[in-house]
Parts: C-alpha cells; structure tokens; sequence
C-alpha cells in the first residue's frame, strides 16, 4: 500500500534519473551481482542520467570504477557518488576555503583537498572522520584533542560495522562512538540514512526528486533516505534487508524485487520517450555517462 502523499510508480509514470546503491544491489564482495551488469547496459542504453552511490568513503571514484571494472561492471567515474565526496560537498558550502584534520583514505583527503579544503593538525575548522582498515591509536587521541579545543565533528557514515570475507569489521561508526566517549561531542553525519546524501546527488544530477528513483537493498538506509529524499524507493532482496523484515518497518518501499535483474526492464518501461524529453534532460545524461561512452570526437 502506498502512503497518499508520495508518489507510486503509476500515479507519476515517468522515471527521468536513477540512483542506486552499490553493495547489495550491484556487487557482493566485489563479484557483480546476476542481472548487473544488464541493469547498467538498460541505464546506458536510456539516455537518462543515474548514480551509483556508496556510504563507503576509502575510495575516489576512480578507484571505484577500477574495481568495479573489475568485476565486470563499466561505471563511469562521474556516476559514482560516496559519502567521501557528499562530506566534502557539504564543507564547502558550509565554510567555503575551511580547514579540516582527516582520519581516513584516499578517497576522503582527495574529495576534500577538491573541495578547496586545507588538511592540517593546526587548529582545524573540522575533524572529519571516514573509514579505513587502519585507525591508529595517535591519530584517534589526535582528532578527541582537536575536537576538545573546538573543532567541529563530522563522520562520513554511521555504519558501526562492514562485512569482509574473515568476519565483521569495525567501520566509522565505531569509531566515531569511541570519541564520542572521549568528548563528549558526537559527529554529523553525511552519509544514509541522511537523506542529504541523497540531495546531493539529486542536485549533482540536476534531477527532481519526483521523477527518480532509489534503489537499495537497506531499509533502514537506503529506503528511509530515498523516502525522505521525496523519491520513490525500490527495495531489493539481494542484500541486508531480507523479505520477512520488510514489514516490521513502519515505512514502505514503493516496491519490492527479489533483485536488480527484475529492476532491468522498469528502465525502458518508465522512461519518457526520447522525444518529449527536454534538452536538459538529454545534456544531464550524456554528462554523467561521458566517461566511458567514447565518441568519433574523442577517438
Ligand atoms: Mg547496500
């Protein structure tokens, strides 16, 4: 049943952008997941514009696309979205040209240094905490001094733990929890549930959020952030939220599939014909898939 105020896939037909999350949907464990690598080729194939988005902030996006490639997906760098760069965006326009010490990877520093910010340990505007496989016990007690002598607390995502192939890990959320014990003082958070993740990427597309949808395979992140985003929502079954859970949450998904497989053919079933499309709609897209959609221009 769909709630009166939100909008079903038949009462607004049209899906003019896609998001999607990564983990669960398209990939598990770096192995594509079936029907993948279809649902990409049907986005391509759209001339509509979509993200990929992760909470995950270790890696830029290049990184991303590398590893992706990998397992046989070809994502275009400018379709990937993490909570690296949705951090860094929110920075700037919070404090243009700030400062900021970071504990993470690549993937934050660099979205941080593009931002326009100064990574320094010299009384810093933030402490800005990501994820990364080797928190050190003086980086830590570094980012709780900081904080004490007022620096403000950001966090990249809630996620207190991940899984990897030898057991759980222990991940930002964590993390952030350890200093918040210290301080006092708990972080922001940009990643989902957020739904300014979801923003972000809306307004990186330039999309409405009545004419896309979220794809995920998390209630209480995925499908709570695309909800309050003002998206419709597609929950899949491949992933974190198994089919008996759905319904102890007090929200609904706009729909539920077993996998990204059955999401493939909704592509060209809601797209808007190509020639009612407005111009910006077709710029949007060809913007967001230029990276690997190479033209006799470019050859
Ligand atoms: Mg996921």
């Amino acid at each position: 049943m769909n709630t009166p105020h939100l909008p079903s896939f038949d009462e607004k037909k049209y899906v003019d952008s896609w998001l999607t999350d990564m983990d669960g949907v398209l990939v598990h464990e770096e192995t594509a997941l079936p029907g993948a690598v279809e649902f990409i080729d049907a986005l391509k194939a759209s001339g509509l514009p979509f993200t990929v988005l992760t909470n995950n902030s270790i890696y830029t996006p290049r990184d991303l696309r590398a590893r992706l490639h990998a397992s046989g997906l070809d994502i275009p760098e400018e379709a990937i979205w993490t909570s690296a760069l949705a951090t860094a965006e929110f920075l700037r326009s919070q404090r243009p040209g700030g400062s900021a010490y970071v504990l993470g990877e690549a993937g934050l520093t660099t979205a941080l240094h593009d931002a326009g910010y100064i990574i320094t340990e010299r009384d810093p505007d933030y402490v800005v905490l990501g994820e990364t496989r080797t928190y050190s016990f003086s980086a830590i007690t570094r980012c709780i001094r900081l904080i004490e002598r007022g620096a403000r607390f950001i966090a990249t995502n809630p996620d207190v733990s991940g899984p990897s192939p030898d057991g759980t890990l222990p991940a930002t959320g964590s993390v952030a929890a350890l200093i918040t014990a210290a301080t006092g003082r708990t972080p922001y958070y940009v990643g989902k549930p957020n739904p300014l993740m979801m923003r972000s990427a809306l307004n990186r597309l330039d999309a409405h959020s009545e004419t896309s949808v979220m794809i995920g395979d998390r209630m209480d992140t995925d499908m709570i952030s695309g909800l309050e985003a003002g998206m419709r929502t597609i929950l899949v079954l491949s992933g974190s939220t198994p089919a008996d859970k759905v319904d102890s949450f007090p929200f609904t998904p706009t729909r539920v599939h077993n996998s990204i497989e059955d999401v493939v053919p909704l592509v060209a079933q809601f797209a808007r014909p190509k020639a009612e499309r407005p111009a910006s709609l077709t710029e949007r897209a060809r913007k967001s898939a230029k990276a690997d959609t190479p033209t006799d221009a470019d050859a």
